[in-house]
C-alpha cells in the first residue's frame, strides 16, 4: 500500500481522514485534537496536522487556507474536542436544550434561561457535560424537574431568597 494511505502519525492501515498530503487514522486525529500546539504561522494554540509552506513544519488549517478536519460539524470551532463530529460546546447545548426545555411548551423555560446561559458560557464546557452525564449525578434531574414544573424554581415566601436552584446549583461544587 503506498505510503499516502497510512496514517501520517502510527503508519496504520485504516487512516481515513485525509490531509492534502497524508491521511490520519481516527485515533491520531484524535490525539492531535486533543493536544493543539502553537501554530508557526499563526502563533495560536491550534490543532495542527496541515503541511506548512516550506514541508518541513506543521500548521494549522488556517493558515493553511483548508477547511479544518478538526472541525465541528456544528459551529465550525475547533476546540473543545468532543466528539468525532461535535465539539463539547454543541453537544452541552443540545444537552442543555434537552433538560430545561418545559415539556409543556416546547421552549426554554423562561426562568432558566439564564441557567442555560451560565451554564453554556462556562470555559470548560466538557467539565459541565461530565457533570451533567456522569453515573450517579442527579443535576440534570434536577434541572430538568424544575424546567418542567415537578420541583418549584423559587420558593413561596419571602422573595427574592432562597432560591431552591441556587441550592441545588450548589451540588455542583460539592
Ligand atoms: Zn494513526
Ligand atoms: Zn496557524
Ligand atoms: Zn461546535
Amino acid at each position: 500500500m503506498p505510503t499516502r494511505y497510512l496514517c501520517l502519525d502510527c503508519g496504520r492501515p485504516e487512516a481515513r481522514t485525509k490531509l492534502p498530503h497524508r491521511q490520519l487514522c481516527l485515533g491520531c486525529r484524535r490525539r492531535r485534537h486533543y493536544h493543539p500546539a502553537e501554530c508557526p504561522t499563526c502563533h495560536q494554540l491550534r490543532p495542527l496536522a496541515y503541511p506548512g509552506p516550506d514541508g518541513a513544519t506543521t500548521i494549522c488549517a488556517g493558515c493553511a487556507g483548508l477547511p479544518s478536519i478538526f472541525a465541528c460539524v456544528e459551529c465550525g470551532r475547533e476546540d473543545h474536542p468532543y466528539s468525532y463530529t461535535r465539539c463539547a460546546r454543541c453537544w452541552l447545548r443540545k444537552h442543555l436544550i434537552a433538560i430545561l426545555t418545559d415539556p409543556r411548551t416546547g421552549q426554554l423555560h423562561p426562568e432558566l434561561v439564564p441557567v442555560f446561559d451560565a451554564l453554556l458560557a462556562g470555559k470548560r464546557p466538557q467539565t459541565t457535560l461530565t457533570w451533567l452525564t456522569k453515573p450517579g449525578s442527579v443535576a440534570a434531574e434536577v434541572l430538568h424537574q424544575f424546567a418542567s414544573g415537578g420541583l418549584p424554581i423559587r420558593h413561596a415566601g419571602k422573595e427574592g431568597d432562597d432560591i431552591c436552584l441556587q441550592r441545588h446549583l450548589e451540588l455542583r461544587r460539592a
